[in-house]
């Protein structure tokens, strides 16, 4: 029997951010997860292999694209056991430094799912077979979430894959519906186009990425209808069915916006369903404590992110979105604070959002689209990269970077970006708004040129009419 003043059950970012966090300020910690080092959906088969596989599609792409630059490499020769080595040695490089730092901090890993027994109490059935019972003082459920499969969409046919099944490779279909043009669908789309799949993207929505502003998903839709096969908007999956030559597939359009054969049948290689997550909240023995679960599934939380049970809290995609690591990480270090007596909580004012596609997009924050809903006034900047030196030398132009200000304050309230490179550059987006910078500190920081970074610059210079780049004075009020 073990006995310890925090478990933490899931070993994903939040989990074992958590658990090293609580280690490092000298509290006793187990960690309870199935896989033999932590990492979770995330390390395994989520975040870290996908962006492996879309680093290898960039290349893939820009080699393609470098013919207009003057050099010429031919078709790519695709050695898919080779890729998909590299996808796993990475993912395994990454889960042996988290198994090593577990040791290092003295963390007691169990390997294995755990039962919840009370409110300070719960069993792991070991993947050794044995069972291991664990006295806690507090525990942190960070158990995650699952890919969402709608009955319409379950079909017993290994063709029709989820992202986990998209992520082994199972071969290059030569043509793939991809269902659902959210972060997975348009990523792991990405990859298939890059490596030569003809790919058809299906979106119930008017338009991709619906948590997005449409200026910048515009900019990333008019590239992918260049790499993708079709992209089908406002039409749903209403039938399908395994056949011996591929799945046929039947659409129903919703709107005008719906393209190339909406309504029809069509056949693919492969389907991957990519309609969303759901809260992994199904955890055994949970029902024996008061924790509460939401509609949705949702485990329910305070700011500080404890359940209804005074000694459980719990953190990551289980308990709602954005369903992202970083946002884990940081509820998991939130809770372990408030679990050592600090009086912390978890009150971000802008947690960063990248879709890693050629271009990326990224925001934070207020985005334009959530302040015209909620009637709020707000100024709009916006710098396009067409005037940015180093996205010229880049010749990718097709950049933009925007920032939603507080007229009155001047304060940064929300940045979009699109173009390759936004994943990095919102970061210095995301500390702006957290340090309650205004558009006169943006714009009185020197950037350092010829970069990408410039354009959050000019983009504050944009506000003010001074753009060095672009001559758009300021409008007066008369
Ligand atoms: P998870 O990472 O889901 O980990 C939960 C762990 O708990 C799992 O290992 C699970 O097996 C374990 N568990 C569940 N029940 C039990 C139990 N009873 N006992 C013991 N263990 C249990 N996010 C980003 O921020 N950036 C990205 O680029 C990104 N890319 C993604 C790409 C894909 C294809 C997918 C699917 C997701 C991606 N995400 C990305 C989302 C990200 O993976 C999740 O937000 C993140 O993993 C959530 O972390 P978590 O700690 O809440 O849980
Ligand atoms: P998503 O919520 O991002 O997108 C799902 C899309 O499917 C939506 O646009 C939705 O309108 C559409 N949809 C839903 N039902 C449909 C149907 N029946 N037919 C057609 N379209 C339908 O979900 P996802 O892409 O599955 O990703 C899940 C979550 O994982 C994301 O929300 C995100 O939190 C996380 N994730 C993050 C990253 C990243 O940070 N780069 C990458 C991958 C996944």
């Amino acid at each position: 029997m073990t006995s310890v003043q925090l478990v933490v059950v899931g070993g994903g970012p939040g989990g074992y951010a958590a658990a090293f966090l609580a280690a490092d300020l000298g509290l006793s910690v187990a960690l309870v997860d199935p896989e033999a080092n932590p990492g979770g959906v995330c390390v395994y088969r989520g975040c870290i292999p996908s962006k492996a596989l879309l680093h290898v599609a960039k290349l893939v792409d820009e080699s393609r694209h470098a013919k207009a630059w003057g050099i010429e490499f031919g078709e790519p020769k695709i050695d898919l056991a080779k890729l998909r080595e590299f996808k796993n040695a990475v993912v395994g490089r990454l889960t042996r430094g988290t198994g090593q730092l577990v040791k290092h901090r003295k963390v007691q890993y169990l390997q294995g799912w755990a039962e919840i027994v009370d409110a300070h109490s719960l069993k792991v059935s070991l993947t050794s077979g044995a069972v291991e019972s664990v006295q806690f003082e507090h525990a942190i459920l960070a158990t995650g979430s699952v890919p969402a499969m709608p009955p319409m969409l379950r079909l017993d046919d290994p063709r029709v894959m989820d992202s986990t099944g998209a992520l082994e490779l199972p071969d290059i279909p030569k043509s793939l519906l991809v269902v659902g043009g959210g972060y997975i669908g348009l990523e792991l789309g990405s990859v298939y186009a890059a490596l030569g799949s003809a790919v058809t993207v299906v979106e119930m929505t008017p338009g991709l990425l619906p948590g997005a502003d449409r200026d910048l998903v515009d900019v990333l839709a008019r590239r992918i209808t260049q790499t993708m096969k079709g992209v089908l908007l406002e039409t749903s999956v209403v039938r399908m069915k395994a056949e011996a030559t591929g799945i046929r597939v039947t659409f129903e359009s919703m709107g005008a916006a719906a393209r190339g054969g909406a309504g029809n049948d069509q056949l693919f290689d492969r389907v991957l369903v990519s309609v969303g997550r759901r809260p992994n909240s199904k955890i055994p023995g949970l029902e024996r404590t008061q924790v509460q679960v939401d509609q949705r599934g949702f485990i329910m939380v305070d700011e500080q992110r404890r359940t209804h049970e005074p000694s459980i809290f719990a953190i990551g995609d289980v308990v709602g979105e954005p369903m992202l690591a970083h946002k884990a990480s940081h509820e998991g270090r939130v809770a372990v604070e408030v679990i050592a007596g600090e009086n912390v909580a978890f009150a971000p004012r802008a947690i960063p959002a990248v879709v890693f596609t050629d271009p990326e997009l990224a925001w934070c924050g207020l985005t334009e689209a959530q302040a015209a809903k909620g009637n709020r006034a707000v100024t709009i900047a916006k710098f396009p990269w067409a005037a940015s030196g180093r996205a010229i030398t880049l010749d990718r132009t097709d950049g933009l970077t925007k920032l939603v200000i507080d007229p009155e304050s001047e304060r940064l309230l929300g940045v979009g970006l699109v173009g390759p490179g936004a994943g990095e550059l919102i970061a210095e987006g995301a500390l702006a708004i957290e340090m309650g910078a205004n558009a006169t500190d943006l714009k009185l920081t020197i950037h350092p040129h010829p970069t990408l970074t410039e354009t959050m610059m000019e983009s504050a210079e944009v506000f003010f009419g001074q753009a060095t780049h672009v001559y758009k004075p300021r409008k007066v009020k008369t």
